[in-house]
């Protein structure tokens, strides 16, 4: 789906070049749900985006199913299979109407307006908002921004969506009503998700974790492989999720724990078989 070949990329400061990718390599599969975490400064929205050619690289080459990033005549094609989402919510809403803002997106498609209206719908269904359609985006909570915000892309029809720090700004309800959204996307619809967050409780639902360090890749595979990696993870200032850390504890003291245990519906399943 999308393929990161030996990408750099450096920022143009007034003090001069800031480096914030360094020969990186990454491929994501169609179908895939890959999250990305590491430290603050890491590269993560840097390489957010790369995915959709919002930024070009300045060595290497990112491809969206075979199309350069770097090739202009590609990039609305590339903008609208590859569908970020940020942080702030607020900064993603513009209408006075949660349905014009997600027609927002076909609109700027060129979409004719009965298949624009048929859009809207769907995608606000898809991220079960289609009963606030005609309220004021800003009246809502900040999970439900979010996924207005998520709508708005999906009115595109995107194969990818990429959430840079999506629940960052939300409380743990939001946070959970996002995170099943985009889980349901990927697994009912086949979306394939870039999940960037530094809620490790996040990270461990995905398929594959790539850990960023100062512009690097520094680890990836499945959670339970990465997050059995505690010490080294240590070091980049990062953790493990809570539960994990708890089993790990409990390993070394001896008891006949697993030192992989992500959830807490694992855990209780061991002690409690
Ligand atoms: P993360 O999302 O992991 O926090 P970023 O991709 O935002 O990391 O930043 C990577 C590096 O690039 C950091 O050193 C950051 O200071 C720098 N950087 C990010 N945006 C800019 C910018 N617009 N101008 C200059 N430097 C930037
Ligand atoms: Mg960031």
């Amino acid at each position: 789906m999308i393929r990161v070949e030996n990408v750099s990329y450096s920022y143009q400061a007034e003090e001069g070049p800031v480096a914030a990718l360094t020969d990186v390599n990454l491929s994501i599969e169609r179908g895939d749900f890959v999250a990305i975490i590491g430290h603050n400064g890491s590269g993560k929205s840097t390489l957010a985006k790369m995915f959709n050619g919002l930024l070009i690289p300045s060595q290497g080459r990112v491809t969206v199913m075979g199309k350069t990033t770097a090739d202009p005549e590609q990039n609305w094609w590339i903008r609208q299979h590859v569908g970020l989402v940020f942080q702030n919510p607020d900064n993603q809403l513009v209408a006075t109407m949660v349905e014009e803002d997600v027609a927002f997106g076909p609109e700027n498609l060129g979409i004719p307006p009965a298949q624009i209206r048929e859009r809207v719908e769907q995608a606000l269904a898809q991220v079960d908002m289609l009963d606030k359609r005609t309220h004021a985006p800003h009246l809502l909570s900040g999970g439900q921004k979010q996924r207005v915000a998520i709508a708005g892309i999906l009115a595109m029809r995107p194969q990818c969506l990429v959430l840079d720090e999506p629940t960052a700004m939300l409380d743990p309800r939001g946070r959970r009503e996002v995170l099943e959204t985009v889980l349901r996307l990927n697994r009912e619809e086949g979306i394939t998700v870039i999940w960037i967050t530094h809620h490790m409780d996040e990270a461990v639902l995905a398929r594959r974790v790539v850990v960023m360090e100062r512009g690097r890749i520094a680890m990836e595979g499945p959670p339970r492989a990465v997050f059995l990696r505690r010490e080294e993870l240590q070091k980049l200032d990062l953790d493990v999720p809570v539960i994990t850390r708890l089993a790990q504890l409990l390993a070394d003291d001896g008891y006949a724990v697993p030192r992989d245990v992500l959830t807490v519906e694992e855990m209780v399943s061991l002690l409690c078989p």
